[in-house]
C-alpha cells in the first residue's frame, strides 16, 4: 500500500507476506530529479524465485482463484479497480518520485488504469467456449482454461500502466503470477499487490519480486515452473526471454522496442502538425517504446514545419517533476542520459546537424539530477545509427518526403515495427498509408493513445503477440477440448470384427 511518499524498504511479496531477501540483500533506489538516496529494495535471488514460483504454483492448484466463477474473479477486479481510482494521487506521486515523470502525466495516465480491471473482469464474464461440430453420437465442447503461473517481467518507463496491462489480463483468466518489476521502478507495482489483495485477491495468486535484471529477471525467465512468460523491455532483453521461454517449451509475450514514424502530410495545418510531433517525441521525456522519434515531413512544407518545431521545444519547461507546471522530467538515470547524449554525440560526428537541445541543461536546479534538454536532429541519412537505433531518450529527427510512396518507404525503412502517426485531413490517403505500414498500431490525426480493448503490439524487432483486447486475454489461456461420447453402450473396438470407425 501507499501513502505517496517513498517507502524506506521495498520488500518482496509473496504469498501475501512483505519478505526480505532470504539472504537480506538490497540495491538502492536514487530520484532521478535529485540523486537522492530514498531507499532500499529487496533484491530477490533464486531461492526467493523458487519461493514466490511455489507460491504461484500452490495457489493455482489449489485453486483459490482459478477455481473461482469468472463473475466472481470480475467482481473482486472491480473493487480493486475501485480502490485504485481513490488512491490515484498517491501512486502518481510515487511514480514521479521514482522515475522522474511529470506529475501531471502520471495523473493522467494513472487515472486510466481502472478501466484495465474493469475490462478484463467483463471479457472474462464474457468468454464461450465452442461446440465444434464432432459427428456420430459425440459432443465436442471446447472450453478455455487458465494457463497456470505467469512470470511478468516489466519495464520503468511506465512502470503500473505496463504491470497492469498484463496482470489484469492474466489475473481474470485466472492465472497465478509472479511480477518482476525493473530495478528502476519496484515501488509502485510492490504498492499494487497490497491494493490487489485488499480488494480480496487471495494471497499467494500474485507475487512481487524485486531485483536486477541480471539476476532475478534471467532466474525467472529461466524457471521451468512457469507456463508463460510475458516481457516488456528492450529487443535484446526480449531474445533472451523468449529464448528461455523456447527451452521450457511455454507462450511469450514480447513488448519490445520502436522507432515510430510521425508521417505530417501537406494538408495539415503546421501548428497542428507540430502539436502533434510534440506530444509523439517528449512525452515521458521521450521514454516511450511508441516515441515519435522520426518526423517526417512532406518536403513543401519541411521548412515551417521544422521551424516551429525548433522555437516550440526550446520552450518546453524542464524542471521539478513534482511541479505541476513541469513538461518535461529528468530521465531515469544517468545511464539513460548517457545514452541519450551518446546518439547525439555520434550523429553530429556522422554529420547530422542538431537543431536544438542536445546537451545537460546549465542552471544549479539540474545539476544532481539526470536532465538532458529535448532534441531535434535534421540532415539525418539512412547511413546514420540515429535512423535505425531506438534513444529511448528527448532525441528526435526531421526528414522531408517527396510524395506518399516515398512517406511509406521511409516509415517502413526500420528494424521496428510497433507504431505510426499519420497527419492528414484526406481520409483516402490516410486509410491508404496505414494499409502499406507494416506496423502493429497507427494512429491517425492522433498518438500515444491507449484503451484496454485496443491491441498493442508491434512487428518485426517489436516483439511477439500483444497486449490489450481479446487476443492478449485469450494468450492468457489454452484450450481444453472434452469429446463427450453420447451412444448408449460404449463400443468394444477389440471386440468385434465388424468394419470400424475411426470417429
Ligand atoms: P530492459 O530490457 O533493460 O528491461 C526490461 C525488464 O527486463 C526489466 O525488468 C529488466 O530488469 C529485465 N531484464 C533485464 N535483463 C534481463 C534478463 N537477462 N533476463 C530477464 N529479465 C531481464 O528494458 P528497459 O526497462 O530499459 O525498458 C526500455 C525498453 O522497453 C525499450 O527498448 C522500450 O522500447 C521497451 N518498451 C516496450 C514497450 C512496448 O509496449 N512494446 C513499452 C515500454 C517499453 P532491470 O530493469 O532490473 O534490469
Amino acid at each position: 500500500m501507499t501513502d505517496g511518499t517513498m517507502p524506506d524498504r521495498i520488500m518482496l511479496h509473496i504469498d501475501g507476506k512483505q519478505l526480505p531477501a532470504a539472504d537480506g540483500a538490497t540495491f538502492p533506489l536514487h530520484n532521478p530529479a535529485t540523486g537522492e538516496h530514498m531507499g532500499e529494495v529487496a533484491n530477490a535471488g533464486a531461492v526467493d524465485v523458487d519461493a514466490a514460483v511455489a507460491a504461484a504454483r500452490t495457489a493455482f492448484e489449489d485453486r483459490r482463484w482459478s477455481g473461482m466463477r469468472p463473475r466472481d474473479r470480475a467482481r473482486i477486479l472491480n473493487r480493486a479497480a475501485g480502490l485504485l481510482a481513490e488512491r490515484i494521487d498517491e501512486f502518481a506521486r510515487l511514480e514521479t518520485l521514482q522515475i522522474g515523470r511529470p506529475l501531471r502525466e502520471m495523473r493522467a495516465q494513472l487515472r486510466r488504469l481502472p478501466e484495465w480491471l474493469e475490462y478484463f473482469g467483463a471479457v472474462a464474464q464474457s468468454a464461450e467456449g465452442t461446440a465444434p461440430d464432432f459427428g456420430n453420437g459425440y459432443l465436442n465442447v471446447v472450453r478455455r482454461v487458465p494457463l497456470g503461473v505467469a512470470g511478468l517481467i516489466t519495464p520503468w518507463n511506465h512502470p503500473l500502466l505496463i504491470t497492469m496491462k498484463k496482470l489484469s489480463a492474466a489475473l481474470a483468466a485466472g492465472n497465478s503470477i509472479v511480477v518482476k518489476p525493473s530495478e528502476l521502478g519496484p515501488a509502485v507495482p510492490a504498492a499494487l499487490v497490497g491494493l490487489l489483495e485488499e480488494a480480496g485477491v487471495p494471497p499467494g495468486v500474485v507475487n512481487t519480486i524485486t531485483g536486477l535484471g541480471a539476476t532475478t529477471g534471467r532466474f525467472l525467465s529461466e524457471h521451468r515452473g512457469l507456463d508463460k512468460l510475458d516481457i516488456t523491455g528492450g529487443t535484446e532483453t526480449g531474445r533472451v526471454v523468449a529464448a528461455n521461454a523456447g527451452r521450457s517449451l511455454i507462450p511469450v509475450t514480447a513488448e519490445l522496442g520502436g522507432k515510430a514514424p510521425v508521417i505530417v502530410f501537406d494538408d495539415v495545418d503546421v501548428d497542428e502538425a507540430v502539436a502533434g510531433a510534440l506530444f509523439a517525441a517528449f512525452i515521458a521525456t521521450g521514454q516511450t517504446c511508441v516515441q515519435g522519434a522520426r518526423v517526417l515531413i512532406a518536403e513543401n512544407m519541411y521548412d515551417a514545419v521544422v521551424s516551429r518545431l525548433v522555437e516550440r521545444t526550446r520552450t518546453l519547461r524542464l524542471g521539478d517533476p513534482l511541479d505541476a507546471e513541469t513538461q518535461i522530467g529528468p530521465l531515469v538515470s544517468s545511464a539513460q542520459r548517457e545514452k541519450a547524449a551518446a546518439a547525439v554525440d555520434r550523429a553530429r560526428e556522422q554529420g547530422a546537424i542538431v537543431l536544438c537541445g542536445g546537451r545537460v541543461p546549465a542552471g544549479a536546479q539540474y545539476a544532481a539530477g539526470w536532465f538532458y534538454e529535448p532534441t531535434v536532429v535534421a540532415d539525418v541519412t539512412d547511413a546514420h545509427d540515429l535512423w535505425y537505433d531506438e534513444v529511448f531518450g528527448p532525441v528526435t529527427l526531421v526528414r522531408p518526403f517527396r510524395d506518399e510512396a516515398d512517406a511509406i518507404a521511409q516509415a517502413n525503412d526500420c528494424p521496428f515495427g510497433l507504431a505510426a502517426s499519420v497527419w492528414t485531413r484526406d481520409v483516402g490517403r490516410a486509410v491508404r498509408v496505414a494499409d502499406q505500414l507494416d506496423i502493429g498500431i497507427v494512429w491517425i490525426n492522433d498518438h500515444h493513445r491507449i484503451d484496454p480493448a485496443s491491441p498493442w503490439g508491434g512487428s518485426k524487432d517489436s516483439g511477439i503477440g500483444s497486449e490489450n483486447g481479446w487476443d492478449s486475454y485469450r494468450a492468457y489461456t489454452r484450450t481444453q477440448s472434452v469429446v463427450i461420447n453420447s451412444a448408449a453402450g460404449i463400443p468394444d473396438w477389440f471386440g468385434s470384427s465388424a468394419d470400424l470407425r475411426y470417429s
